[in-house]
């Protein structure tokens, strides 16, 4: 059975499915929908969020609905009032050509006299979150005696959250002849319990293992010393150009400073936690939604039920103190069938916990080493050369091309394409040249990670150059004394203005990385990576050429290829949100953050952090600047 036809669905819920552009069922709506059609049932359902579960439940329940009696006849219980309104949207949608049917949303936060109105004209679904609900029974605004479907959405969500209460109250106050279908992605125990008391021998349901987490979903995690966590976190968003992400915090206190630091340090982040006000919150979920913002900062209590399709990341910024969240945050990104990696910054001391959490999920981590800063310039100069393949050139620009022509005309095709890609790719390795103390102390995790090659030639990259008043050879004494190499086992030494290359044989490098990092040259202090450059000699280990071959090359053509859903959504949104900031940034206001501690500042002015003022164009109009994304 692989399409709707097959699963006994009516012509109007067909017709909505057509034009929602679903073409073929979930496995959780070809294993639900025909059960639930076919007879009132109890079901416990294991299920994911992002597997279509609500339809999995929706369209059987809105077929089953009587449309001529105005009664309560369904109630939908979910955790939060995002996934309620959600819900009661999809719903909605479902049932657009179903005439007579009527679904309202209830949940705190908005006026709930209004919201009685509205069940009093005669819902037949009721979507609602367990405080709403139960308060509106108490004031005898609402009657459920009558109901004949009971959904328990994110049951494992609700009880998390401390609803245990509420729920068990709101299932005494219906009719014991009910069909309850009971939707939750893990089975801790206190589900199971609700599962004992209020259900009648369920059917099960399952999608994947229990408790196993997204098979979309990869699991990667990075080590790192405690005091390293922000800059990897800052070096894994750098890595990803394209990252649309939920990092997670364990405390109130940590999301809140952790993204007003990546605010001050230029990335598109805002804080969700509960000390914001539910208008704080709201502002902030529809500008992640509007993909203004890059990188939402969550505790995991806000960001139950946040249901985005496309978050490409979920960053685990600490773990959570029960393992058992993990699935839940992971289970933000891998939805609607794209794939999504959950990222974990651990230290040490944390790694048994990954352990832990491989079990659960049943699936193996991988340990990646923190992208060091010469992989990030490579990674943003591909990024920003594939952009620029692919950017659209609109006519308008023929207008000014006479003049931009000969402004440049003095430069060749090739010294053109230098120019070009180095007004992005300067940003980055002045900034990661600068900050060489971070970079250090996060290459050492990345090198304890068996890194440095064991066979041929190595070349390095070290951040002194003709700035340290260095050429190639006082730099290549230095390192040979400070090595205490022979004359011959240090070549192909190369400086450059603010950093510089050598290589050696595999032998020497865990020497050099050891010995050369952390020290000091003339105040400076020296940080050396292994560079993907081979100066020529077959030394470096990563292929340039390849990569840029495959697909256009780094993570934007790879994401491309596999879903292809981002580029295209991302770059219309965000155009969207760049004429806003545009028009705010040429009123002279430039960057404004809202009290959501979410930050308007345009992603291209990201990496040079605090170089803003120098990217400025003389003639004080930054809307003429390229976005980087
Ligand atoms: P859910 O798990 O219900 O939150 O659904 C996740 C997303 O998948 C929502 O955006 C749905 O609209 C979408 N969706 C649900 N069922 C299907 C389907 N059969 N084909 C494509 N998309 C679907």
């Amino acid at each position: 059975m692989n399409n709707f036809e097959q699963l006994g669905l009516n012509e109007s819920l067909l017709s909505a499915i057509k034009d929602m552009g679903f073409e073929n069922p979930s496995e959780i709506q070809q294993k639900a929908i025909p059960l639930l059609l076919e007879k009132d049932t109890d079901i416990v359902a294991l299920a994911q969020t992002g597997t279509g579960k609500t339809a999995a439940f929706g369209f059987p329940l809105i077929q089953k609905i009587d449309v001529s009696n105005k009664n309560t006849q369904g109630l939908i219980l979910s955790p939060t009032r995002e996934l309620c309104l959600q819900i009661a949207n999809e719903i909605k949608q479902y049932s657009k050509y179903v005439k007579g049917l009527h679904s309202v949303a209830v949940y705190g936060g908005a006026s709930i006299t209004e919201q009685a109105k509205d069940v009093k004209r005669g819902a037949q679904i009721i979507v609602a979150t367990p405080g709403r609900m139960q308060d509106m029974i108490n004031r005898g605004m609402v009657n459920i005696k009558n109901i004949q479907y009971c959904i328990l959405d994110e049951a494992d969500e609700m009880l998390n959250m401390g609803f245990y209460e509420d729920i068990t109250s709101i299932l005494a106050d219906t009719p014991k002849e009910k069909s309850t279908w009971l939707f939750s992605a893990t089975m801790p125990q206190e589900v199971a319990r609700i599962a004992r008391e209020f259900m009648k021998t369920p059917e099960e349901i399952t999608v994947g293992h229990k408790n196993q987490g997204n098979t979309n979903v990869s699991h990667e995690f990075y080590l790192v010393s405690a005091r390293d966590r922000y800059p990897a976190l800052k070096r894994l968003a750098d890595a990803n150009p394209d990252i649309f992400s939920v990092v997670f915090c364990r405390t109130k206190r940590d999301t809140q400073s952790i993204a007003e630091k990546l605010i001050e340090d230029g990335y598109n982040a805002a804080a969700l936690h509960g000390d914001l006000s539910q208008a704080q919150r709201d502002a902030v979920m529809k500008s992640f939604r509007g993909k203004q913002i890059q990188m939402l900062v969550a505790t995991d209590v806000a960001a139950r039920g946040i249901d985005v399709d496309d978050i490409t990341h979920v960053v685990n910024y600490q773990l959570p103190d029960e393992i058992e969240t993990y699935t839940h945050r992971s289970g933000r990104t891998g939805r609607a069938g794209k794939s999504g990696t959950s990222m974990v910054i651990v230290t040490k001391s944390e790694l048994r916990k990954i352990q832990q959490i491989e079990r659960i999920i049943k699936t193996k981590f991988e340990e990646k080493p923190v992208p060091s800063g010469i992989e990030i310039c490579e990674i943003q100069l591909f990024h920003l050369a594939n952009k620029i393949k692919e950017v659209e050139v609109n006519t308008e620009i023929e207008t000014y091309l006479p003049a931009i022509s000969e402004l440049l005309q003095d430069f060749d095709k090739e010294e053109i394409i230098k120019k070009v890609v180095s007004v992005e790719f300067n940003r980055f390795l002045e900034y990661y040249q600068k900050s060489s103390n971070s970079l250090q102390s996060v290459s050492q995790g990345r090198n304890n990670s068996k890194e440095v090659p064991t066979d041929g030639a190595v070349r390095f990259f070290v951040n002194l150059g003709a700035k340290d008043d260095l050429d190639w050879m006082t730099l290549k004494d230095f390192l040979r004394d400070t090595l205490e190499l022979g004359r011959d086992d240090l070549f192909k030494v190369d400086v450059k203005d603010g950093f510089s290359f050598f290589n050696t044989e595999a032998e020497h490098a865990e020497k050099v990385m050891e010995t050369l990092n952390g020290l000091e040259y003339k105040g400076r202090r020296v940080n050396v990576e292994i560079s993907n450059n081979d100066g020529g000699r077959n030394g470096g280990r990563r292929d340039h050429n390849n990569r840029g071959r495959s697909g256009g090359g780094f993570r934007g053509g790879e994401r491309r290829s596999e879903g292809g859903f981002r580029g295209g959504e991302r770059r219309s949104s965000n155009r969207s949100s760049e004429g806003r900031s545009d028009r705010r940034s040429s009123e002279g206001r430039g960057e404004r953050r809202s009290s959501e501690g979410r930050s308007d500042r345009r992603s291209s002015e990201r990496a040079p952090r605090n170089e803003r003022g120098s990217r400025r164009s003389g003639d004080g109009d930054s809307s003429r600047r390229t976005r980087r994304d």
